[in-house]
């Protein structure tokens, strides 16, 4: 199942796995997606159109990043492939939907993508076994992880480099009851490849990142955390637009515009 949430208003809809045309016959959903388990989800009418616009598809607390988890990605950055997860945070104020712009700041000159697959929680999650973190997935999205290379390099901290404005697409929709185990995350620059990576590449598996998280900081519903990203991340120019794609999710498309002064 597909879930999406439509702006302007925020009500959800779901749409049936493999609809070649999902966000054409999209049902209202009464039920709440973060307490009610989707086998009893209770839908509703038909939306008499397609939705214009699209939100991100949750509002998460946090938002916690996994760096260099995949063995290519840390080489090409000249980085070790590391023992234990890479944890950053990245702040939710950089949430932006489908088909917003991510804005370049002036403060950097080299600002990439990264095509990451996203895990949203639906479940509260505190030095967690491996079975109570799948168990708190509500299911996973696509996210574009923008990263201001320069700054990431100069800073000791990742906060800056991670947490500008519109630095975080996610969307379009999140795929519930996906396989943790067989996912694909492509991305593509003006309509061309960049990135292709697959959880079997993953240093540490998406469950063992929850597992490892949640011994640090309390995990709740709403929570999303990004995988990481596979080899290929170069910077983009205002004027192109970024897409990433996770198996099965949909296509996260975002436009990249130059700063406009303000
Ligand atoms: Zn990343």
């Amino acid at each position: 199942m597909l879930l999406y949430r439509v702006a302007p208003e925020g009500f959800y809809a779901v749409a049936e796995p493999g609809s070649p045309a999902p966000l054409e016959g999209l049902r209202l959903l009464y039920s709440d997606p973060l307490t009610v388990p989707p086998a009893a989800w209770e839908l509703g009418r038909r939306l008499d159109e397609v939705p214009a616009a699209l939100l991100p598809p949750i509002v998460p607390g946090k938002l916690v990043g996994i760096g260099r988890n995949y063995r290519e990605h840390a080489r090409e950055l000249n980085n070790p492939v590391p023992t234990e997860p890479l944890l950053f945070l990245k702040s939710p104020g950089t949430l932006i939907g489908p088909n917003v712009p991510v804005v370049l700041p002036p403060e950097s000159e080299r600002v990439e993508y990264e095509g990451e697959i996203a895990i949203v929680l639906s479940g509260q999650l505190s030095r967690a076994s491996a079975e109570e973190a799948r168990r708190a997935v509500l299911g996973v999205t696509c996210a574009n992880d923008v990263t201001a290379r320069d700054l990431q390099k100069k800073d000791a901290t990742f906060a800056r480099a991670k947490s500008f404005d519109t630095f975080c697409p996610l969307g379009p929709a999140i795929r519930v009851g996906a396989d943790l185990e067989d996912l694909e995350v492509v991305t593509r620059v003006n309509g061309e490849e960049r990135q292709r990576g697959h959880t079997r590449e993953m240093v540490f598996p998406l469950v063992d990142l929850l597992v490892y998280a949640s011994r640090m900081m309390t995990l709740y519903p709403g929570d999303v955390i990004l995988t990481g990203t596979p080899a290929g991340t170069k910077p983009v120019q205002a004027g192109e637009v970024m897409e990433v794609e996770v198996s099965g999710v949909g296509v996260l498309r975002n436009p990249v515009e130059a700063w406009n002064g303000r």
